[in-house]
């Protein structure tokens, strides 16, 4: 994942067709269940109301891998929860470590959905000696969008993740704070495999439970989205009142030249793009981030850093500058430093605010945008 080394970056579930509810069992995943759905499971089981307290205790406190763990319930509500759905879903197959042991990156097996096996990565990075413990999240196993210069794109799509799934990856890497002796995740980025808002009912759910103060408490400020940019997803960002982060990966400040990088921006061009973000500016008052790639002889010269400094001028934003990351299949290399920091000056010098990121634990290819790439590649 992109950071820079001193900058930051649920009402789960009302059952529906296509939430929670499936079959003869209740939930998916009980990470996804809220407070009332939790309630309304332990009435219909024949339990007292303290019973769902305890409930939401073990998933989200003590963080329970199966209900047979749940030892002050009573065996028959045990045996009702496994019934209703999984408490745990991700296989661990991986883990590495950068070699200074601030980043993490953790490859995960999703249950096949429609026979599809589904690997998910996530990863842990902390910083600022250790004040900001950051999990950067994937929303889906693969991403359908095939941006040409992102690891996870090139590889395809598998499915969307569910909710559950989404807030297991975050308690899973909490986990392994607090057995390190650590505090808490603090940031949770959706930067991880996926476009966020393509899958945005998990991706709000998920969140949501972040939020909320019984469970991890993140300030929705802590929490950041990133997305291609999908002007319905912003909009119903900017309707929704939800006070997260919103990033937009830019990477390009003319149509013709964004398409090449990324094929989805013939779906959704610059117009309805800025339209739907002034929108979101205007409901959230506060600055957008604009992540842009730099690629050497593709969208780093002067000119290009005058045009996006026109695009932007005048928008609340601010733009993170991210060295390309090579990745096997796409001959792109990230320009010379001193270009790199000439295009931040362009765009300071224009009143745009600009940041050169710098990648941590990208030799555990746990950049975000790199994900999958060392599986396949072992990079
Ligand atoms: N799908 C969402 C979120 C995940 S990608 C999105 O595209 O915004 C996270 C960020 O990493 C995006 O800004 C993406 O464009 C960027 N990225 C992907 N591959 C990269 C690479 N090889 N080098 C640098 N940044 C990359
Ligand atoms: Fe998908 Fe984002 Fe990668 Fe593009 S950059 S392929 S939208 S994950």
């Amino acid at each position: 994942m992109a950071t820079t080394p001193d900058s930051p970056i649920l009402s789960l579930c009302k059952a529906g067709d296509d939430g929670p509810r499936r079959g003869a069992g209740r939930f998916r995943h009980w990470l996804e269940a809220d407070r009332e759905a939790l309630a309304a499971f332990a009435r219909e089981s024949g339990e007292q109301a303290y019973r769902a307290r305890q409930l939401w205790e073990w998933l989200h406190v003590k963080r329970a891998d199966d209900a047979g763990k749940m030892h002050n319930l009573p065996a028959s509500f045990r045996e009702a929860v496994r019934g209703g759905g999984a408490v745990r879903s991700l296989a661990e197959l991986d883990r590495r470590s950068s070699w200074d042991g601030l980043a993490a990156k953790w490859l995960f097996a999703a249950p096949a959905g429609g026979g599809t096996a589904a690997e998910v990565e996530s990863v842990l990075i902390v910083e600022k000696r250790g004040e900001r413990r950051t999990v950067c999240v994937s929303s889906m196993a693969g991403c359908p969008l095939g941006c040409v210069f992102c690891a996870t794109g090139r590889l395809g799509y598998a499915r969307d993740l569910s909710a559950g799934e989404i807030i297991e990856q975050v308690y899973r890497l909490d986990n392994h704070l607090a057995a390190d002796s650590l505090p808490g995740v603090s940031h949770v980025v959706f930067m991880g495999m996926g476009e966020p808002l393509l899958n945005l009912d998990a991706v709000l759910r998920a969140a949501a439970m972040f939020a909320n103060p019984d469970g991890l408490g993140i300030s929705g400020r802590r929490i950041a989205i990133s997305t291609v940019g999908v002007p319905e997803g912003i909009l119903r960002l900017a309707e929704s009142g939800v006070n997260y982060r919103l990033a937009v990966s830019l990477h390009a400040p003319r149509q013709a030249l964004r398409e090449t990088l990324i094929p989805a921006a013939r779906r959704w061009p610059f117009d309805p793009l800025f339209n739907a973000l002034s929108a979101f500016a205007a409901s959230a008052s506060r600055d957008i981030s604009f992540e842009y790639s730099l690629i050497a002889g593709v969208n780093a010269s002067r000119r290009d850093a005058v045009e996006l400094a026109d695009l932007l001028s005048g928008f609340p934003a601010k733009v993170n500058l991210i060295p390309l990351n090579p990745i096997p299949g796409y001959a792109g290399t990230p320009p010379p430093g001193a270009q790199v920091r000439r295009f931040r000056d362009i765009l300071e010098e224009r009143g745009v605010p600009a940041t050169i990121r710098v990648e941590k634990g990208a030799e555990i290819g746990a950049a975000c945008g790199q994900l999958r790439a060392g599986r396949i590649g072992r990079s």
